[in-house]
């Protein structure tokens, strides 16, 4: 079986303001860096637009009004300091909704052996009724609540390694017994949520904080000593990963110190523990990352271990 790559080009026509780190140029490092001939096993699909049904599994409906009623026919608009959305943020956003369920329907049917969602905006940051911190909709909950309500799943565990905390999973799915949400997060950082201490309405959400300035290593004990054996124990039928590339050394929003490396070893490991309980059913969204260079190369590593483990 091979790795779809789901992205579009629409999401380059979400346009923040100049000088934000969320830009259009992230996408285009990504693609560059998949378009060499390394990359050529991948199953591309165009992003479909996402449903309103499938937003509704996650937010109200007022939030998606919301969104819908903010976005502009010119200029750039500000939802909050960090938030903003232009004339194709709409569309963008829909997209991303859209490839996280197309791509759970092509894991769960075994087209695929895993995928990669390559589209922004990101998601991790939107709460139930409340965009923030770069993102619209709970792009990787959506595909969750979707795994579990239309494909009749028991249990989805989600793994956000992305260097901010993923407030807005949290709050979709603090509820949301059939999900295990782990999260590794540097701390203090934006958005200052993630103590060890949330673990939710049921007990299945797994903070774990990092410190700044600390590296691979201390990332891959953390990982081997509490994340993975939960996952494990949890025996989920779908594993999704909220991928965020700015734990990286040279990244400008955070003191972390992955490498490329450490970004393929951790691939590797939840590759390992999906194969262990789900036949390798891996879906994975891009969500942070913010030194281009950085950025490609850490998802170049980390659809390489895709495709070598779907392969
Ligand atoms: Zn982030």
């Amino acid at each position: 079986m091979v790795t779809a790559l789901f992205t579009h080009s629409d999401c380059l026509e979400h346009v923040t303001p100049r000088g934000h780190p969320e830009q259009v140029a992230r996408l285009q490092a990504i693609e560059n860096a998949l378009s060499v001939a390394k990359f050529d096993g991948l199953l591309r699909r165009e992003a479909p637009i996402g449903s309103k049904r499938d937003i509704l599994r996650c937010h109200p409906a007022e939030h998606l009004k919301k969104i819908q009623t903010a976005a502009p026919e010119e200029d750039i608009i500000s939802l909050d300091a960090d938030t903003h959305m232009s004339p194709g943020s709409l569309t963008a956003a829909y997209r991303a909704v859209g490839a996280n369920v197309a791509a759970v329907d092509m894991v769960l049917s075994g087209e695929v052996a895993n995928a990669f969602v390559g589209c922004r905006p990101p998601g991790h940051h939107a709460e139930t009724a409340r965009a923030m911190g770069f993102c619209l909709f709970g792009n990787v909950s959506i595909g969750a609540k979707y795994a579990l309500d239309h494909h009749d799943l028991s249990r989805v565990a989600i793994v956000d390694f992305d260097v901010h905390h993923g407030n807005g999973t949290q709050d979709l799915m603090w509820d949301e017994d059939r999900v295990l949400f782990c999260s590794s997060h540097q701390m203090p950082l934006y958005p200052g949520s993630g103590a060890v201490s949330e673990i939710g309405g049921s007990g299945k959400i797994l903070n774990v904080p990092l410190e700044p300035d600390t590296g691979g290593e201390f990332m891959r004990r953390a990982y081997d000593r509490e994340v993975l054996p939960a996952i494990e124990a949890f025996a989920p039928e779908l594993i999704l990963v909220s991928a965020g590339f700015d734990a990286h050394l040279d990244d400008p929003l955070a003191n972390l110190n992955w490498s490329e490396d450490d970004f393929a070893w951790l691939t590797g490991r939840i590759c390992d523990v999906a194969e262990a309980c789900c036949g390798g059913r891996v879906v994975s969204t891009l969500e942070g990352g913010y030194d281009l260079r950085a950025l490609a190369e850490s998802v170049a590593a980390h659809v390489g271990v895709l495709m070598e483990r779907g392969g």
